[in-house]
């Protein structure tokens, strides 16, 4: 199946069931998204702001692009002229300089809150009570340049399919919780983005309504190995 033949299938797949795909091409080259978008894909997500800066320069303007993975407080101005969405809010302090950076382009950036939800040391996010901390915070409250969209989660790496799906079930209650808590009269609160390419069927039957994808779309993405000896 060609990047094209995949992206056909995947559309018609989420499509009937609502969910919006974000191509994640991350390590692939830019004649790899432009099969992409040759086939009608115009959502792309990266997870280094080096690479995403590179490709936003390279390819056509009309695409809409997502920083899907761990942001650093001193790279968010390299992206905040053009970027659609950032998935991986996890701090207060981080969130604030989005929306400095964002006050100074004169724009309002829509942003996820990456929640924590897997079995493992290594990824990163709020936990549910630091969601509601940060929400509640006057801090939080000042910010008029983002727009907290809705919630992002990882689930665990793992063959459990139960276990995965009982973190996606507890992300979507979660999500729900906190629309009727915070955002009861914002419609614009509507992104639970969970489910890559391992996991994004058990993750759409756990309510997401937006899932990234690689190497679904693209193949396998080349593990680069370095060797000390
Ligand atoms: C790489 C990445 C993806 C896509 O992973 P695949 O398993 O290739 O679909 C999705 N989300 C995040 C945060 C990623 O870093």
């Amino acid at each position: 199946m060609s990047i094209s033949d995949n992206i056909k299938s995947l559309k018609n797949e989420l499509d009937t069931v609502n969910v919006t795909l974000v191509a994640v091409s991350k390590t692939k080259p830019a004649t790899d998204i432009e099969e992409a978008y040759q086939a009608g894909q115009r959502i792309f997500g990266e997870n280094q702001v080096q690479e995403l800066v590179e490709k936003y320069e390279q390819l056509p303007k009309d695409i809409e692009w997502h920083l899907v993975g761990h942001l650093q407080t001193n790279k968010v101005k390299y992206i905040a002229p053009f970027i659609s969405l950032i998935h991986s809010v996890d701090s207060l302090k981080l969130l604030e300089e989005i929306n400095k950076q964002a006050e100074k382009n004169k724009r309002v950036i829509d942003c996820l809150l990456q929640v924590y939800i897997a079995d493992e040391e290594t990824k990163y996010g709020l936990g549910f009570d630091e969601v509601i901390e940060l929400l509640r915070s006057d801090e939080f409250a000042a910010l008029k340049n983002v727009r907290i969209r809705g919630l992002m989660g990882i689930a665990t790496n793992t063959d459990s399919e139960k276990q995965i799906k009982e973190e996606f079930y507890e992300l979507d209650t979660f999500f729900d919780g906190i629309t009727q808590s915070f955002f009861r009269k914002e419609d614009s609160f509507d992104i639970l983005s969970m489910g890559m390419s391992g996991d994004y069927k058990i993750a759409v039957e756990q309510g997401s309504t937006m899932v990234r994808l690689g190497s679904t779309i693209f193949g396998e993405r080349v593990v680069k190995h370095f060797k000390n000896n």
